[in-house]
């Protein structure tokens, strides 16, 4: 039996948000620069898990000793001011009993934690314009694509960010990412357009998360969406494409906190044998398999290899097929290689990246069976696919 790590629902009374009728931000005013700002204060929600952003090294007397996350006092203590026309409030992420569990290293960020942060918004969202989540980049992407299916009829901007350098660092990306998240958020003071889904705002681009994935341990552009175009552009202004983002929902907000049974990822590689990938697709406990295989969905024709994968899809296991490759997505027709997975039972996973297959495929499987997470999983249900 798969252990339920959390359960928890929650269904909004307010009804869609306004959009605002701008397009574009042109920062932060500065004395003299006079840029109208909406009447109404915007109240922001800023929810701090962890990552770099507001990490400092583990011995205050040596910097080149490894980051560790520091408390939400440290983070703010470098912080930029809350811009004018937003009020925000800072919280730390906090467990069933209201008990903090974090700040974190993302590495330390799973389902559990995904349920938690659906929870603080869901607790949030009447009393907030929208939501900014300070997060690792390492795992940003698969949290913020569960985050999109946890979170139904989203009509208010749920916006992660984080930073490749320590926000006390001189001249590093986390104040001008932090401020383009809270502009984004805040979009009742700022006049930007409404985006009512989740996204990752990092660097110059506006990215939807569950199409996003880190493609840099370095630059300051260290995320992408190959697969979607860019949301918009950041920089010294913000332009977001509205056509790109999606349109608010017409049904109230609700949160589906319920995440149980655990997915596994499995690549192909070259070599690889039927009988280790029947192992790696018989775990305890693990109802569901993203496959990671070649090019447009393509595996060894191997006859064990095969056997394998239909043996597992027998015994009731769901196995997504994605590719391995950052642009394109799964054909499985398309060679005869790829048509041994179609005949074993394998679903077509599309373009989705894997961090959205994860999330997918562990949300599908704790809502619904698992013959219905076989026949949703190629269904577009948050603009993933
Ligand atoms: N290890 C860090 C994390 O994901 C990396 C970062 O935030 O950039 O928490």
């Amino acid at each position: 039996m798969p252990t339920t790590v959390c359960r928890w629902a929650f269904r909004s009374s307010a009804s869609r948000s306004t959009r605002p009728p701008s397009w574009k931000w042109d920062g932060w005013p500065r004395r003299g620069r006079g840029i109208a700002l909406a009447a109404a204060q915007t109240r922001v929600l800023v929810l701090y898990t962890g990552g770099t952003i507001g990490m400092a090294p583990c011995d205050p007397g040596d910097p080149a000793s490894p980051l560790v996350p520091a408390g939400r006092d440290h983070l703010l203590r470098f912080a930029p001011n809350p811009p004018a026309g937003i009020a925000w409030d800072v919280a730390e992420l906090t467990d069933g009993n209201g008990d903090p569990v974090g700040p974190l290293d993302s590495s330390d960020i799973g389902p559990r934690h995904w349920c938690l942060m659906a929870r603080a918004i869901a607790q949030a969202y009447d009393s907030h314009d929208g939501f900014v989540i300070l997060h690792g980049t390492d795992t940003m992407a698969y949290t913020g694509s569960a985050l999109s299916f946890l979170l139904d009829n989203l009509a208010k901007p749920v916006v992660l960010t984080g930073s490749q350098r320590p926000i006390s660092a001189k001249d590093g990306d986390a104040a001008a990412n932090f401020g383009n998240a809270l502009a984004i958020a805040g979009h009742r003071a700022t006049g930007l357009p409404l985006v009512p889904e989740v996204v990752i705002c990092f660097g110059d681009v506006l990215l939807r998360a569950n199409r996003a994935t880190k493609v840099s341990t370095t630059a300051a552009r260290g995320f992408d969406s190959p697969n979607y175009p860019r949301l918009g552009r950041l920089g010294g202004r913000i332009d977001i494409d509205r056509s790109l983002v999606l349109s608010p929902p017409e049904r109230a907000f609700s949160a589906h906190a319920i995440l149980s049974g655990t997915v596994a990822v499995v690549s192909l590689y070259p070599g690889v044998t039927g009988a280790d990938l029947g192992r790696m697709l018989d775990l305890d406990g693990v109802d569901g398999y993203v496959l990671r295989s070649f090019g447009s969905g393509n595996a060894p024709t191997d006859r064990g290899v095969i056997a394998a994968i239909a043996g597992a899809t027998a015994a009731g296991k769901v196995i997504v097929n994605i590719t391995q490759c950052l642009e394109g997505g799964v054909e499985m027709g398309l060679y005869q290689a790829g048509h041994g997975l179609l005949e074993a039972g394998v679903v077509d996973g599309g373009r989705l990246t894997v961090e959205a297959a994860l999330a997918k495929l562990t949300w599908l499987l704790a809502t619904g069976s698992a013959e219905s997470a076989r026949s949703r999983m190629p269904i577009p249900l948050r603009g993933e696919m």
